[in-house]
């Protein structure tokens, strides 16, 4: 098990470099939060089954690195089989050339809209496969299941939601694949000279290709995460691109993160989720916070299925921060899985799935509640 004195990262640079991220070494386990199963019963975390802890069934299967080019095949296998069920939409494009897709399935028309996003950081590679599988969930009990009773059709007559599982593609590539995972040789160039500062200034003592493996930022070096306009002046600026913590030369200079902007300003919203790894932990709250009340009663429902642990506020810059206060505020939570650093183990889906498997009906139940 990988621990982040392993890094060897100095300490200060660590620091700036987990602030959105929080590591929690020292957390209990999953907690006891209840499951609760498709016929709306719940049983106590942990009790799942082999099978169930896997999600060993279907299209979406778990892989040691579960690549964008697994999660377009796998959209595109969901489509042939749900496809009267939903709609594949692609949001924009990241910087090397990638789609950045939207799966949405419900009544887009009901007025309420949910949103679950991963990957918005790159070596925060398990979220896509959660999102996807959590996707896939929806699709195949879409007629079957129920949350509280109310059943999953029902739901989705009255609200879509917005699966969008890998929002920095770049980032997941180059932490999965290293210089390979990118195309252009401009952006090849512009990694390398990252690295090269990184290394001169201490902030890694790694091989390149070992750095790689720990990069949370989009292919232009800049941590999505910390380029939204959430108090993105009073930053700490590095300077230059870096696997993690570069805030960019202006808020939204990315195309990932404009394309989150115009998607977040293009529907009403009920919700966010972003889905982060890791820590066991949900950020609910930001300075200036529009929908403070809201936002708790998300994290508190989070909270309860998975028995991660609340943290008040989160750094700053996030996506998460930029819609909490933004005109038009939208309710949201960073939820943060995994008990190992990133890049996660396969290992840890086993922990991550049996958490996580039911938490879209229940933000969506809690969407369709809303006033
Ligand atoms: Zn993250």
């Amino acid at each position: 098990m990988k621990i982040f004195g392993e890094l060897q990262i100095k300490a200060a640079a660590l620091a700036v470099a987990m602030a959105l991220c929080t590591p929690v070494s020292a957390l209990a386990g999953p907690g006891d939060g209840l499951i609760t199963l498709e016929t709306g019963q719940t049983r106590p975390a942990g009790t799942a089954t082999p099978s169930e802890m896997t999600a060993d069934w279907g299209i979406v299967r778990a892989a040691e690195k579960y690549s964008y080019s697994d999660m377009e095949q796998d959209i595109w296998e969901l489509q042939r089989q749900y496809g009267n069920l939903m709609t594949v939409n692609v949001i924009g494009t990241s910087c090397d050339g990638r789609n950045l897709y939207e799966i949405v399935v419900g009544n887009q028309s009901a007025g309420k809209h949910v949103m679950i996003q991963g990957a918005i950081h790159g070596r925060e590679y398990m979220t896509p496969l959660l999102v996807m599988k959590q996707l896939e969930t929806a699709l195949a009990q879409y007629y079957t299941g129920n949350w509280d009773g109310v059943s999953y059709s029902q739901l989705f007559s009255q609200a879509a939601v917005h699966f969008l599982p890998m929002v920095n593609p770049d980032g997941v590539s180059i932490s999965q694949f290293g210089l390979q995972g990118i195309n252009s040789p401009q952006l090849r160039q512009t990694i390398q000279e990252a690295y090269d500062k990184d290394l001169a200034e201490g902030r890694t003592v790694m091989s390149i290709d070992r750095y790689l493996t720990y990069w949370k930022a989009n292919g232009r070096g800049v941590d999505l995460n910390s380029n939204f306009d959430a108090g993105w002046e009073n930053l700490n600026d590095l300077g230059h691109p870096s696997y993690a913590g570069y805030r960019g030369t202006g808020a939204c200079s990315e195309p990932e993160s404009m394309a989150l902007v115009n998607l977040a300003n293009k529907h009403q919203w009920s919700l966010i989720l972003n889905y982060h790894s890791m820590g066991e932990v949900i950020y609910w709250d930001y300075e200036g916070n529009k929908v403070q009340p809201q936002s708790k009663e998300l994290a508190d429902l989070v909270a309860g299925i998975t028995g991660y642990r609340l943290i008040d506020s989160s750094g700053g810059g996030g996506y998460k921060d930029w819609v909490q206060i933004k005109e038009g505020p939208i309710p949201s939570v960073t939820v943060e899985v995994g008990s190992v650093s990133c890049p996660m183990p396969v290992s840890e889906w086993s922990r991550v799935w049996p958490q996580n498997e039911t938490v879209w009906a229940a933000v969506l139940s809690w969407a369709v509640k809303q006033p």
